[in-house]
């Protein structure tokens, strides 16, 4: 299911150096990567420097792969702050009152204003130190509920914000038909459905013919959840998958309501269905799988997909811990995302797994005690999530390190910056993963090209322009509907 990673990389030969690189033997010194067609073709300090590579010093900083996003909805950037108030005429404020306001701006929100939405999202990942977004991506049709005349419109315009960012894109073209199990969709869900999976299939294909051969970016699906689609969908949408080596992404397990429906109406959890329905597998990513029971945790452990925690979220919707020491000690792979967007920050995503799991046990460097592989560090077990995890989750494989024939895409964090300052070789990496933030991140490369240079996009003023008058018009208050 791995497909080879497309890089967008121009042949221009280059070498970027700087004061530490994470290589393949951990911290190198004053070294150099070199990059030819978008990929690293050596690193180190080469005694004699080859001809015609261009060199660009990024001064004192310590080198490390972009961070992989394997999870976003990157309209949700513009509800940030819109649902932190509690309505005093409610007793209830929860997931799915948080669902209600998130459908008010999916309605608000223009063909243009998505678009200018995802370049707002996808330019705060690269300022973060995020080189490659998952974008589970569910707002298909007109406000009113009519597909544009390109049925994929919404899906060209999030990957063309992706492109103009300069960052890969894993585009997760959402499946959503009923409203919950055996219920048809609600009005306010009306941007999202499709009528029949033969028509969303078409839609997925069509989207493939049209990027497919694009570099930097690539198509998956997802059924967005055994709440929004049945058995034949999912079946439909494996076979479809398997024949052309797409990875399929989908809710589950994030609300314990969601497993009382499964369970009213198959008589299991949303994990054991799915794998009853088509046998799960690598190619499968289950995100969040916050509330798996012990049955569904088995299930993981002997199919191996990825789980995507979307911790950041997860807290600032009450949902849950993952649970991630039994998914560590089971060997099942973890990625992360920033789902919701209350807070893009692949560093804090990452630390909060085993934060979140301290907190669980009231105990420290709790994850390298469940480790296989018999880590002792806290930092080496979490940065394979957002690096090895997540590519495996977007069908790309990486090796978390900055190394021959690894995709140019890395991150160049500020030595200077005060949350890094002082780190030895030694610890570093304990710094980047459980202290660092994000602010340290001065220059970023995708694909051998320089995206952000000390801490500006490239083209940072013609690239926020649509954003900078979609968030006056949020300021107005215009986003009731
Ligand atoms: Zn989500």
């Amino acid at each position: 299911m791995v497909v080879e990673s497309k890089t967008s990389g121009s042949e221009e030969l280059l070498e970027y150096r700087a004061r530490r690189v994470w290589g393949a033997e951990g911290w190198t010194e004053r070294s150099s990567v070199w990059v030819r067609g978008g990929e690293v073709v050596a690193v180190g300090a080469l005694a004699e420097r080859p001809p015609r590579y261009r060199t660009i010093d990024l001064g004192e900083v310590a080198l490390v792969p972009g961070q992989v996003n394997a999870h976003s909805h990157a309209f949700q950037r513009v509800m940030r702050g819109l649902a932190e108030r509690r309505d005093p005429a409610r007793s209830d404020d929860d997931f799915w009152t948080w669902r209600e306001a998130m459908y008010g701006v999916a309605l608000s929100l223009s063909a243009e204003e998505v678009e200018a939405a995802a370049r707002l999202a996808f330019w705060e990942m690269a300022r973060a130190g995020i080189t490659h977004v998952g974008e589970f991506h569910y707002v298909h049709h007109r406000p009113e509920g009519a597909p544009y005349d390109d049925p994929n419109e919404l899906a060209h315009r999030v990957i063309a914000a992706a492109q103009a960012v300069g960052i890969r894109i894993t585009l997760l073209r959402v499946a959503y038909h009923s409203g919950d199990i055996g219920q048809v969709a609600k009005p306010r869900q009306r941007r999202f459905i499709e009528p029949d999976v033969e028509t969303y299939l078409g839609r997925l294909a069509a989207l493939e013919d049209r990027w497919g051969k694009t570099p930097g970016v690539s198509l998956g699906s997802a059924p967005h959840s055994i709440r929004a689609v049945d058995r034949s969908w999912v079946e439909a949408i494996s076979e479809f998958c398997a024949a052309r080596q797409m990875v399929i992404h989908t809710h589950v397990c994030e609300q314990p309501a969601e497993i009382a429906a499964s369970q009213r109406a198959y008589g299991m959890g949303p994990v054991e269905a799915l794998h009853a329905w088509v046998g799960l597998n690598p190619s499968w990513t289950l995100v969040h799988g916050t509330h798996m029971s012990e049955r569904e945790l088995a299930i993981a452990a002997e199919t191996l997909p990825t789980i995507c925690a979307c911790p950041t979220t997860e807290r600032n919707l009450g949902d849950g811990f993952l649970p991630a020491r039994e998914l560590i000690k089971a060997g099942v792979p973890i990625a992360l995302g920033s789902d919701s967007h209350t807070v893009i920050d692949p560093w804090e995503e990452m630390r909060l797994v085993e934060y979140h799991e301290r907190l669980r046990a009231q105990a420290r460097n709790v994850l390298p005690a469940y480790d296989p592989n018999g880590r002792t560090e806290s930092a080496a077990v979490l940065w394979e999530m957002g690096t090895v995890g997540g590519a495996r989750a977007l069908g790309q494989g990486l090796s978390g390190r900055i190394e021959e024939g690894q995709p140019a895409d890395f991150v160049a964090l500020d030595l200077q910056d005060p949350t890094l300052w002082g780190a030895s070789a030694a610890t570093l990496l304990d710094h980047i993963v459980l202290s660092m933030s994000a602010s340290a991140v001065r220059h970023s490369v995708v694909a051998g090209r320089l995206i952000i240079e000390d801490r500006r996009h490239v083209n940072e003023d013609a690239l926020l322009a649509g954003a900078r008058e979609l968030m006056a018009r949020r300021a107005a208050g215009d986003f009731a509907r």
